[in-house]
């Protein structure tokens, strides 16, 4: 594996080099006022690119899984009710961290390649007329499938039933570089990581959490201690942590906050989709398909690609690594050996998907697949050309 080449895998993402120097930091006294000021504009930042004023902002020493834990134990109570799909890796692993805690999932079983069904949301929401279901549980994009969810459209499920369920948001790998709106969609707990959007290293778990939550977190009894939210909000209404905090993250968070305002987050948002459009037609170009299967559901920040039946797509993945020194991700769970996932999130410009859609023509070749090499980076080419002149300004 080189690590000049950039890395295409949907997390972690590439560091841009200015926050790599921000997170070369210094040990500094948790305790003291210079890390009071240096957490508030964070937690302030992270309210902005969650797009809410109603909900705080929590950060805690964790990757993102922690982010789901905490979700969940400070807000439910074993044996409370919470509604989800499961339609890849990633909401089957929070599908089953709940289960763990006691919780009673009801599933709902949805394809690996499609959204979220917001239809049987609505029916299954409306079939609870005595309010069972404590909380309602989204994952905005699919890493493993590559496919993006309506979480309006689930948020709209709960407003048409009057339901007072919590709306749980899973948003890893679409938060800071895929449209996301966390008072407009009413979600009571945001989630994501500092490796994804943020293109920070991994070691921070990030929450939204709206004043609905908040209140569910008295009556709350699924046991927490690390992630108890309750001793974070108190230490962090001074400024301060409840535990050693990972002070050289959040001092890069603020910058990464920065880099991101300084585009313009709708900027980040196009440009993220400006690149997966230019994947896509070289996926198109290459005769292959996504696993994303439902027309404006693909996801802007990976894409999973289905290679023919009988090949083995974790190959693609592997001999990328050996002979190129280039990261792509494998297939996961139902989808392993299936698909090969072009992580296209973070720090990324159009020039640098075109090396990754260029590196995966080799390894197709070199694999037997027949795919004409330049065939998807002339497509990509193309699109990029056509749009670049209207294309905001790369990131810094
Ligand atoms: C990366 C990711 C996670 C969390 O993973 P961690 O490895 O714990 O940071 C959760 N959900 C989605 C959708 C993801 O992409």
């Amino acid at each position: 594996m080189s690590t000049q080449n950039p890395v295409f895998i949907p997390g972690p993402t590439n560091i841009p080099e200015e926050l790599r120097r921000a997170m070369d930091y210094p040990s500094i006294d948790h305790r003291s006022a210079a890390f009071h000021a240096m957490l508030l504009p964070a937690l302030a930042g992270v309210r902005r690119v969650l797009r809410t004023t109603a909900g705080e902002a929590v950060i805690f020493p964790a990757s993102g899984t922690g982010a789901w834990e905490a979700a969940v134990t400070n807000t439910l109570s074993p044996g409370d009710r919470v509604l989800a799909a499961r339609h890849g890796m990633f909401s089957q692993r929070w599908i089953e961290l709940c289960r763990r805690h006691g919780l009673d999932v009801e599933v709902i079983e949805a394809d690996w390649g499609l959204p979220a069904p917001a239809d049987r949301f609505a029916a299954a929401l409306s079939a609870d007329a005595g309010h069972a279901i404590r909380a309602v549980l989204v994952t905005h994009n699919e890493t493993a499938t590559g496919v993006r969810s309506d979480v309006a459209a689930i948020r709209r499920a709960l407003d048409e039933t009057g339901h007072p369920a919590l709306l749980f948001v899973d948003g890893v790998s679409s938060i800071a570089s895929m449209d996301f709106r966390m008072d407009e969609w009413g979600v009571d707990v945001a989630i994501t990581g500092s490796q994804k959007g943020f293109m920070l290293a991994t070691g921070l778990a990030i929450c939204g959490v709206s004043p609905k939550a908040v209140a569910a977190m008295e009556k709350a009894r699924c046991p927490r201690a690390f992630f108890d939210l309750r001793d974070m909000m108190r230490a962090n209404a001074t400024g301060g942590f409840p535990y050693t905090p990972p002070v050289n993250l959040i001092h890069a968070l603020t910058r990464s906050v920065a880099l991101l305002e300084a585009e313009g987050l709708d900027n980040v948002f196009a440009r993220h989709r400006r690149i997966a459009q230019g994947v896509r037609a070289a996926v198109q170009a290459w005769g292959l398909a996504l696993c994303a299967r439902a027309p404006g559901s693909e996801s802007d920040t990976v894409s999973a690609i289905l290679t023919p039946p009988g090949f083995d797509a974790t190959r693609i993945v592997t001999h990328a690594a050996a002979r190129y020194g280039v990261a792509f991700g494998v297939g996961l769970g139902q989808v392993a050996g299936k698909v090969f996932r072009i992580g296209h999130l973070g720090s990324m410009t159009d020039v640098m998907a075109l090396a990754g859609i260029a590196a995966a023509e080799m390894v197709m070749a070199d694999l037997g697949l027949p795919v004409t090499p330049g065939s998807g980076v002339a497509a990509a080419q193309a699109h990029y050309r056509a749009t670049a002149a209207a294309a905001p300004a790369p990131a810094p």
